[in-house]
């Protein structure tokens, strides 16, 4: 039976979320049907709502950063029970067959993977929408196990801005010997101090904003520089081993390389799309350093991270909000201004 539910969307770029209403596909033999208790609001919601990379279809249902409760279970479901806690990221399915996604890297599977908004269903092509609603349906393969002693709502945002800062990490190796720096403090930028920081490393927070500087510290950062600062860039050069890029728009990459240490790569994660200005070859040649970019994570190394997230204590700070607040959260992430990353209440969708 098809699941009519009720959500928030986007019917034209720019234009505010409204509720709608909408139906899901039904669920087959190995989906479960999760209601969603906590929602949080990723910048990529934003960049597509708004068609910045293209491709928009709308109506739009954005968020996928998704925890909530199993309460529906198809037959072939081995994994998942009523009641359990359940997370979904930025991805709902792939074709799990290609040697990428046999590897445990749905992320990079070779036909794509399947979206889990403003996408459609690989078998009925039903459009595919987000945790800005009630419930969702998604096949047991592509949920994330939550562990009970985790609280919720801080965990929410791990399963996009968490599992997209710990993959680069861990594909880097960094542990207690590396030097990282972070790019942006926001809701990426957040959880990749937390995370560097968790698996032993120095880290430095290369930022426009002076006042985010007692927060960087507070949330793990050794070291605070402004990136517009060019006697204070100069300062870091040659130390770092890995820089995460979290920033939305295009920007000059050209004062970063001198900071990253012989064999450093700086790995973009935000922004998609043409460098401008362009990219001096020269400090990359004569250091043997890297640009590279990296997008999300596995089924496998997003539970990997929840374990370990959950062990070590470690969670996102969030600002709780409702549904009905969604467009003014928007507005104020467009001007850096939340800490760190906003979460939807969704029961507030009954009020
Ligand atoms: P966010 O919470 O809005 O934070 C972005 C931060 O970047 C801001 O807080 C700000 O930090 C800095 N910033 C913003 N505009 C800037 C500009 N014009 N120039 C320089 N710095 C700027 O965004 P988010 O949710 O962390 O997402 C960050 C980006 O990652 C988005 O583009 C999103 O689409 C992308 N993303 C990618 C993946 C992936 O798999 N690769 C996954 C999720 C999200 P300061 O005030 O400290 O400078
Ligand atoms: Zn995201």
């Amino acid at each position: 039976m098809a699941l009519n539910v009720k959500g928030y969307a986007a019917f034209a770029a720019k234009e505010d979320l409204v509720p709608h209403s909408f139906i899901r596909r039904d669920p087959r033999d190995n989906d479960v049907v999760i209601e969603i208790l906590y929602s949080g609001v990723c910048h990529s919601d934003i960049h597509s709502s708004f068609n910045d990379w293209g491709g928009a279809k709308y109506p739009m249902v954005p968020g996928h950063e998704i925890i909530g409760r199993v309460i529906q279970v198809g037959k072939a479901v081995s994994q998942f029970r009523v009641g359990d806690y359940a997370g979904v990221g930025c991805m709902v399915d792939s074709c799990q067959r290609c040697t990428h996604c046999e590897q445990g890297l749905e992320q990079y599977c070779e036909e794509g993977h399947t979206l889990t908004y403003n996408d459609v269903d690989r078998y009925d092509h039903m459009p595919t929408y987000g945790g800005y609603s009630e419930k969702i349906v998604v096949n047991e393969k592509f949920v994330i196990k939550i562990p009970e002693n985790m609280d919720l709502k801080s965990a929410a945002p791990l399963l996009c801005a968490g599992i997209t800062t710990w993959s680069p990490l861990r594909h880097w190796n960094v542990g207690r010997e590396s030097k990282v720096a972070v790019v942006g403090l926001g809701g990426l930028g957040h959880m990749a101090i937390k995370l560097a920081k968790a698996l032993g490393a120095e880290v430095t927070l290369f930022s426009r904003s002076p006042g985010k500087e007692a927060d960087a510290r507070h949330l793990g950062a050794g070291h605070f520089v402004i990136s517009t600062d060019e006697k204070q860039m100069q300062e870091v050069y040659n130390q770092f081993d890995l820089i995460i890029d979290t920033v939305p728009y295009v920007h000059d990459l050209n004062p970063y390389i001198p900071t990253l240490a012989l064999n450093g790569t700086l790995v973009l994660v935000g922004y998609l799309g043409d460098l401008n200005p362009m990219l001096n070859s020269a400090p990359l040649i004569l250091g043997r350093k890297s640009v590279a970019g990296s997008v999300i994570g596995g089924i496998t190394e997003t539970q990997e991270l929840i374990d370990f997230c959950a062990k070590h204590q470690v969670t996102a700070d969030v600002e709780l909000i409702k549904i009905q607040d969604i467009n003014s959260a928007w507005q104020r992430m467009l001007k850096s201004d939340v800490k760190y990353r906003f979460v939807i209440d969704m029961s507030s969708l009954k009020a």
